[in-house]
């Protein structure tokens, strides 16, 4: 490795001086040999001959224009400037991944990649990195870790466009290996964006959240009727037997809810597994739709079910197949029973990638979703009226774990909607 001294200077390393006669060898003797040739002809005199021989000698163990001379003027000692950068360090930062930024040892930017300029459009070569990193906390560990010549790390945020956070790795490099200085040659400030983890931790909390309150609401519901039953309403047996309907049916909710949240973690512990099993989707709606026909006829509405083929089999989990139809079939009957129909089709298609799939659309001409529903709908406890999902007994799992069925299926649900004219959801699965 090159030494410096304090003042970034090639210093007296005997082994430095070595390594460049050793790079220069070829050049030297070529130089000898042509010089020899020159003197023993006469063209040259010894003194001339000796006397440019000693000139090349002096160019090379100063070093001038090689890379490590490169890196020489990017560890310049001058306060004021870096002058230039080394196309080794360039390439790497470059390579990286995650934003990095290079800084000399007066905190003056000496590289970064395109990432860091993402970040920090401002960032320019030579001009302090403050100008460009105007997070007080980042700048400060900067400015320490130049002085100690130890690594810090720093977390930030920022607001603005949009909320991101970053983990800040201050790493000083002692290129130089000068032992003299605490203070370091290079300085390497590696971001990295945090975002999808704190968007992944906030989903959790507000999961928690969200089921904690699902599951409170019913629970209040029945110990708020137990304290009646055991006090006021003790001896009224009207009132106890409306009263154990409702508690009943509260009963039953926790109960789907619980179970809707179990099927939700267990598809995604198995998200990584593609079921295999032959499932058979025109038998599947089939039996869907049968099991649904009181709720149906309860609505006024008709199921029309059209397949294109008399069976559709696709590899995967017949229960959870059954699943996703049962939430379509359901949805459609419950939020677009105002249409009074829900049709269903069933077909076997070639895909854009030329496989052949199965394609099953379950549409109602109901009441529909306005447009700025559609992106969230699949999220879990995502409703668009709370009430009238309750009032349906709903939980606000369903396309969630639809949309989680289908992509462990790895298929895909596509919805379509117009306000006031009703749905279609559309399943496609590989055959
Ligand atoms: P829920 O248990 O509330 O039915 P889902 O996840 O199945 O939960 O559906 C989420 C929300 O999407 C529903 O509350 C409803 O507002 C809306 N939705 C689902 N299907 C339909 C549909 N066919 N027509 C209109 N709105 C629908």
């Amino acid at each position: 490795m090159t030494a410096f001294d304090e003042h970034g200077k090639a210093g007296k390393d005997p082994g430095q001086w070595k390594s460049r006669l050793v790079a220069a060898r070829p050049v030297l003797i070529t130089l000898a040999l042509v010089l020899a040739a020159l003197f023993a002809t006469g063209a040259l005199s010894l003194f001339q001959a000796l006397g440019a021989y000693a000139v090349v000698l002096a160019v090379v163990l100063v070093g001038r224009g090689s890379t490590v001379a490169t890196r020489e003027v990017l560890l310049s000692p001058e306060r004021n400037r870096t002058r230039t950068s080394d196309p080794l360090v360039d390439a790497v930062v470059a390579g990286l991944p995650d934003p990095v930024i290079v800084l000399d040892r007066n905190s003056r930017v000496v590289a970064f990649n395109a990432k860091a300029s993402a970040i920090a459009p401002a960032l320019n070569r030579g001009e302090p990195a403050s100008l460009a990193l105007r997070v007080p906390e980042v700048v400060e560990a900067i400015r320490t870790a130049s002085a100690s010549g130890k690594p810090r790390h720093v977390e930030f945020s920022e607001r603005v466009p949009v909320e991101r956070w970053f983990d800040v790795h201050i790493i000083p490099v002692d290129i130089a290996g000068d032992v003299r200085t605490a203070q370091a040659s290079l300085m390497l400030i590696t971001f990295h964006d945090l975002t999808p983890l704190r968007r992944v931790e906030e989903m959790r909390a507000d999961f928690v959240a969200n089921a904690s309150h699902e599951l409170r609401t019913p629970l209040a519901a029945l110990s708020g009727f137990i304290d009646t039953l055991q006090g006021p309403a003790r001896d009224d047996v009207a009132a106890r037997e409306r009263f154990m309907g409702i508690m009943k049916e509260q009963a039953s909710r926790m109960a789907r809810l619980i179970d809707d949240l179990l099927s939700l973690s267990r598809i995604e512990l198995n998200a990584h597994v593609r079921p295999q099993a032959p499932v058979d989707l025109v038998a599947v709606v089939r039996q869907v739709a049968d099991a649904l026909q009181v709720m149906a006829a309860d609505r006024h509405v008709t199921i029309a079910i059209q397949a294109s083929v008399d069976r559709l089999i696709v590899p995967g989990d017949r229960d959870e197949l059954t699943r996703v139809f049962e939430n379509l079939i359901e949805n459609a009957l419950k939020y677009g029973a105002a249409g009074k129909r829900v049709d269903i089709t069933l077909d076997r298609r070639e895909s854009a990638d030329g496989r052949d799939e199965a394609v099953i659309v379950v549409r109602d001409y109901g009441q529909g979703i306005a447009v700025e529903h559609l992106p969230r709908l699949t999220e879990r406890f995502y409703r668009i009226d709370v009430g009238q999902s309750r009032a349906e007994g709903g939980t606000g799992l369903g396309l969630a774990l639809v949309k989680h069925i289908i992509n462990r299926h790895r298929g895909r649900l596509t919805l379509e909607s117009t306000l006031g004219s009703g749905a279609a959801f559309t399943v496609r699965l590989h055959i």
